[in-house]
C-alpha cells in the first residue's frame, strides 16, 4: 500500500544522527543524551526494521502499514514500537538534511534539539547581533555566530591587536599587531562567510558611554571589561526593550549570563551579581580601589573559549529558536580548575530599580 503525504503526515526519515547498539541485555535505541535502552526484545527486531524502512521518507501512515505487516495485528506492540522512533526526535523532515548545504550540520543538531532546522537557519539569517568587545571572547563568540548564519554583526571595540592578545584572540595574527581589531575581525569574518553583513565600529564602549548612536538590534552580547559596562548597558537595553547578554570571565571560571530579555527575564540589577565598594565608608573604599586599580586579568585562551563557545550557543539557542537557553534567569559559570557547574539566582525581582516597570516589548528576532 502506499499513501500519500498530507500537511498532517509529511514524509520523513531517520535522522542520521541516530545510533543503535546492545549492552546490559538491553537495546540502546538513539545516541548521546537521547539514548534511551529497550529492555523489552519482542520490540527489537520490530524497530530496528521500522528504522531501516524510515531510511526512505515515508509518511506515518506508510510507517503504520508496514508495521501492521510486522507485528501481525499486534496493535500495541506496533504502537509501541513506533512511540520509540517518535519520542526523542529520531524522525526529522525528509528535507531537514542536504549534506552538501553549508549548515547542514548545525542543521542536525537544531532538528535533535526538536527544532525545524529550516526554520532556525531563517530566524538566525534575519538577526541582528551587536558585540560589544572584540576580544578573547568577543571575537570567538563573533566568529561562531557569523559561521552560523547569523545575518548581521556589529563589531564594537576601540582597541589595537597587541601582542599579548595573540594566546586567546586566534582570529588575529602578527601581522595584525597594532591594527583595530573590530577591523582585523570584520576582514576575518568576511573571509569565512560573506552572507553574514559585518559593519565595524572602531569606538569606545566604558560605563556612562552613549550607547544611543549603536543600532537597533536583537541582541546584545556584552564581553568588554570595562568597570561598570554591564550597568550601562542593562539599563540600557532594558529602557530600549533589547535582549542582552554577559560573556567574561573570572579569572579561572568561564561565566556566560545572564541571559536578560527585558520584561520576561530578570536583569542585572534584579540581584547583587558582583561584590562592590561599601557603601558610606570612605576610607575603606580607598582601600579597596587602591588594591582592585591594579587587576590584571589572567585571561587564558581555554577559559576564553569556554566562555564563548557557551555563551555563543545560548545566543543561538535564542536568536534560532531551539532549545533553552542555559542562562536564562541565570549567571552560570564553569571552575575550569575542577570543572564543577556554577550558576547565581538573576530571577526577576518585581520591585527591581532597573526592570519593575519593564514590559515585554519582544520575544525573539525582530
Ligand atoms: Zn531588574
Amino acid at each position: 500500500m502506499h499513501s500519500v503525504s498530507t500537511r498532517d503526515d509529511p514524509p520523513r526519515v531517520l535522522a542520521p544522527y541516530v545510533r543503535v547498539g546492545f549492552q546490559d541485555g538491553a537495546l540502546f535505541l538513539g545516541f548521546g543524551s537521547i539514548r534511551r535502552p529497550v529492555h523489552d526484545r519482542t520490540l527489537w527486531e520490530p524497530l530496528l526494521r521500522l528504522a531501516g524502512h524510515f531510511h526512505e521518507p515515508r509518511t506515518r501512515a506508510e510507517a503504520r502499514s508496514f508495521l501492521d505487516d510486522l507485528c501481525e495485528a499486534d496493535t500495541s506492540r506496533a504502537e509501541a514500537v513506533m512511540r520509540l522512533l517518535d519520542d526523542g526526535n529520531h524522525l526529522i523532515s525528509a528535507h531537514a538534511y542536504d549534506p552538501a548545504d553549508r549548515y547542514s550540520r548545525h542543521s542536525l543538531f537544531y532538528e535533535l534539539s526538536g527544532a525545524d532546522a529550516v526554520q532556525v537557519q531563517l530566524r538566525l539569517a534575519r538577526a541582528r547581533v551587536v558585540l560589544l568587545g572584540c576580544g578573547g571572547i568577543g571575537s570567538l563568540v563573533a566568529v561562531t555566530l557569523a559561521t552560523a548564519g547569523v545575518g548581521e554583526l556589529v563589531l564594537v571595540d576601540a582597541d589595537h591587536v597587541e601582542l599579548s592578545n595573540l594566546t586567546r584572540q586566534f582570529l588575529f595574527t602578527e601581522a595584525d599587531i597594532g591594527l583595530p581589531k573590530a577591523e582585523v575581525l570584520a576582514r576575518e569574518l568576511q573571509r569565512r562567510n560573506r552572507d553574514c553583513r559585518v559593519l565595524p565600529a572602531v569606538r569606545d564602549v566604558g560605563a556612562g558611554e552613549d550607547l544611543e548612536g549603536l543600532p537597533d538590534c536583537d541582541l546584545f552580547v556584552v564581553s568588554a571589561d570595562s568597570p561598570g559596562l554591564t550597568g550601562t548597558v542593562n539599563a540600557y537595553c532594558v529602557r530600549n526593550g533589547t535582549p542582552w547578554m554577559n560573556a567574561c570571565y573570572v579569572n579561572d571560571i568561564a561565566v556566560w549570563g545572564p541571559l536578560v530579555i527585558p520584561g520576561a527575564t530578570g536583569c542585572w540589577d534584579c540581584r547583587p551579581l558582583t561584590a562592590g565598594a561599601p557603601e558610606g565608608e570612605a576610607e575603606l573604599s580607598r582601600l579597596v580601589a587602591g588594591i582592585n586599580g591594579r587587576y590584571q586579568a589572567p585571561s587564558n585562551g581555554p577559559v576564553n573559549m569556554l566562555a564563548s563557545s557557551l555563551a555563543a550557543l545560548d545566543a543561538l539557542r535564542y536568536l534560532g529558536g531551539f532549545g533553552t537557553p542555559a542562562s536564562l534567569n541565570r549567571r552560570m559559570g564553569v571552575w575550569s580548575h575542577d570543572l564543577m557547574l556554577d550558576g547565581q539566582d538573576t530571577e526577576r525581582d518585581p520591585d527591581c530599580s532597573t526592570c519593575a516597570a519593564a514590559v515585554p516589548v519582544r520575544e525573539g528576532v525582530r
